[in-house]
C-alpha cells in the first residue's frame, strides 16, 4: 500500500452529503516528480488523463525511439478520467440514432464498425498488458420510463440494425424488471456492446505502463503556456519547461486555458454523481441486477448508474450545469441542488430499498460539442495536435483518439483519419452572452420533452441543423 494513504476516513459534507470521490478513495501509485528545470523531448503531451496516456502509449508503439514526456497539472486522472461512471461504450456517438442524425447513414455505419473494433482493441489491450481495472463486458440496459421512450428504444434498435449492429435485445416491462427491479420501468433494451471499468484503476494502470515503457511523466505541474517558437513547441510550468518537436494537447475541457479559441467549439459543463453505502444482501436481492449492467434511461437529462465491485450503486445524472464566467473551477466540484435531485431520483426509482445512505458525492467537468462527439485538429504550424469534446462519453473514444493523435504526431496516415468525426469540426457555439441564453433556452425546451411534451420550434430547428444535446 502506498505511503500516505489515509484509508477510508470521514470526509467533509455538503449539507448531509459526504463529499469525496469513491474511485480515488483507494491506494494509488506513488506520484511522479514535479517538472523542474529544462527538458527536451521529441513529443510533449500536456494532460495525464485517458487521452494523454493513450496517446503516449500508442506513440511509443509507432515510434519506439521517441522521447515522450507527459505533464499533468494534478495527479493523473485529476479530470474526467478519474471522476466518471466507468461505462465503456461500443459506439462512438451517444446512440446510433444520434450518429445517423449528425453524420448521415453511411458514416454512422462506418462509425458503428469502428466503435466495435475500438472496444475489442481496448479489451485486448487490457488483457495483453495485464491492466487490472475491474473491466467486464456487462452490457448496457437502456430503460424506458414513459411510452414515448419505449418508441425511442424501438427506433434505437432499428438504427443499430441500420448501422449493422445486431444483438440488441428488446425487453418488455416484466423482462426489464427481471433484470433490474424498478417499478418505474416500462421496457428496456439490453445492448451487449458496452462494458464497465473502475476508471481510476484504468488511468493508474496506463500511467504505470507508460512509465515502464520509458515515458517520462511529471505530475502536480500545471502548464501555464504552450507556444511554438523557432520551429519547436515549448510547454512551460512555473518551475520548468519542456521543449519538443511536437505536442499533444490532451486537456479536454481545460483546453481553453492554453488555447482560448478552442472554446468556440465546446461548452464546459458539470456532471454530478453519488455513490451509496454497500447494499445489504437483502437490498441486493430486492434489485436483481444479476448481469450487473450499466444502466441509462431515455430522457435527455438521463440518469446513469451501475454497481461497483463492492455492491454500491453509483448514481449519476446528465443534468449537467453550465457555469458562465468561471467555466471550470474547483468551486463547482460539488452542488447541493444536484445532490438533492440525485437522492430524490434514486429513491423514486427504487422505493423497495428503504433507507440507503450516500457515502460519496462529487462532480466533474465535461466538454460538450454540438454533435456530442469529439473533434480533432492541429495548431501552431501543425505542431500541436488535439482531440477533445467527448460530451460525457469519452472512455472508449479517448482510446480511439489516442491512436489517431499518435498517428498524427508520427505523420503516419491511418484510415481512422478519414472518419468525418476527425476531418470535420462540430458547429461552433455562439459567443457570450448569446451562449448562456441559448443554453438556457435549449435546456428549458428539452425539459419539456422529458416531461412528455413534443419538441418545440427551437428543438426542431436545431434538429434540422444536426445539432444535438446530451451529456
Ligand atoms: C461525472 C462524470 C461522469 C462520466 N461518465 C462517463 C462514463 O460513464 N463513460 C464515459 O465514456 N465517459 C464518462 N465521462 C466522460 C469521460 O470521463 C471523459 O470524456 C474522459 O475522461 C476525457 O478524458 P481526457 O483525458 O480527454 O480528459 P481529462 O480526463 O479531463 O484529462 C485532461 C487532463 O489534463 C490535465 N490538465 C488540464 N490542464 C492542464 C495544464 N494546463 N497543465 C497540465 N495538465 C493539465 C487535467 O488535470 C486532466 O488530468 C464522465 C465524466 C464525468 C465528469
Amino acid at each position: 500500500m502506498p505511503v500516505g494513504w489515509p484509508g477510508r476516513v470521514p470526509r467533509p459534507t455538503v449539507n448531509h452529503y459526504p463529499t469525496g470521490n469513491y474511485w480515488l478513495d483507494a491506494p494509488r501509485p506513488p506520484p511522479c516528480p514535479k517538472l523542474t528545470g529544462a527538458h527536451t523531448a521529441d513529443v510533449v503531451v500536456v494532460g495525464g488523463g485517458f487521452t494523454g496516456l493513450w496517446s503516449a502509449l500508442r506513440l511509443r508503439e509507432l515510434w519506439p525511439s521517441a522521447g515522450i514526456v507527459v505533464v499533468e497539472q494534478g495527479l493523473v486522472g485529476h479530470g474526467g478520467s478519474g471522476r466518471n461512471a466507468g461505462q465503456v461504450a461500443g459506439s462512438l456517438d451517444h446512440s446510433h440514432r444520434e450518429a445517423i442524425a449528425h453524420f448521415g447513414e453511411a458514416e454512422a455505419r462506418r462509425m458503428a464498425t469502428v466503435g466495435l473494433e475500438n472496444l475489442a482493441e481496448f479489451e485486448r489491450f487490457l488483457v495483453a498488458n495485464a491492466i487490472e481495472c475491474e473491466y467486464a463486458r456487462n452490457g448496457l440496459l437502456r430503460v424506458a420510463l414513459t411510452s414515448a421512450q419505449l418508441d425511442g428504444l424501438l427506433e434505437e434498435r432499428a438504427a443499430a440494425e441500420t448501422c449493422g449492429v445486431s444483438g440488441l435485445e428488446l425487453l418488455d416491462a416484466t423482462a426489464v424488471r427481471a433484470e433490474l427491479n424498478s417499478p418505474r420501468y416500462l421496457g428496456g433494451l439490453h445492448d451487449p456492446t458496452w462494458g464497465l471499468i473502475n476508471p481510476v484503476k484504468l488511468v493508474d494502470g496506463l500511467k504505470q505502463l507508460a512509465l515502464t515503457r520509458g515515458v517520462r511523466l511529471f505530475e502536480r505541474s500545471p502548464v501555464t503556456q504552450l507556444r511554438v517558437e523557432a520551429g519547436k513547441v515549448r510547454a512551460s510550468t512555473a518551475e520548468g519547461d519542456v521543449v519538443a518537436d511536437r505536442a499533444v494537447l490532451a486537456t479536454d475541457v481545460y483546453s481553453y486555458r492554453l488555447m482560448p479559441r478552442l472554446l468556440r467549439r465546446y461548452v464546459p459543463l458539470y456532471d454530478y454523481v453519488m455513490v451509496t453505502a454497500p447494499l445489504r444482501p437483502e437490498q441486493r436481492a430486492a434489485l436483481g441486477w444479476r448481469r450487473r449492467q450499466g444502466v441509462t434511461d431515455e430522457r435527455t437529462f438521463f440518469n446513469y448508474y451501475r454497481l461497483t465491485a463492492d455492491d454500491r450503486v453509483l448514481w449519476g445524472s446528465s443534468e449537467a450545469r453550465y457555469y458562465p464566467g468561471t467555466l471550470v473551477s474547483e468551486t463547482h466540484d460539488h452542488s447541493l441542488p444536484h445532490y438533492r435531485q440525485l437522492e430524490e431520483s434514486f429513491r423514486w426509482h427504487f422505493p423497495q430499498l428503504g433507507e440507503v445512505r450516500f457515502e460519496y458525492a462529487w462532480g466533474g467537468p465535461i466538454a460538450a460539442t454540438t454533435r456530442l462527439t469529439p473533434f480533432f485538429g492541429a495548431e501552431g504550424e501543425g505542431r500541436i495536435v488535439h482531440a477533445l469534446g467527448y460530451t460525457g462519453l469519452g472512455i472508449a473514444s479517448s482510446h480511439l483518439a489516442g491512436k489517431i493523435l499518435a498517428h498524427m504526431i508520427a505523420e503516419r496516415p491511418d484510415r481512422l483519419m478519414q472518419l468525418e468525426m476527425v476531418r470535420r469540426r462540430p458547429l461552433p457555439y455562439p459567443p457570450e452572452p448569446l451562449r448562456r441564453w441559448s443554453i438556457e433556452a435549449v435546456t428549458r425546451s428539452l425539459r419539456r420533452v422529458d416531461d412528455g411534451r413534443p419538441p418545440n420550434l427551437l428543438l426542431r430547428l436545431l434538429d434540422a441543423l444536426g445539432i444535438g444535446f446530451s451529456s
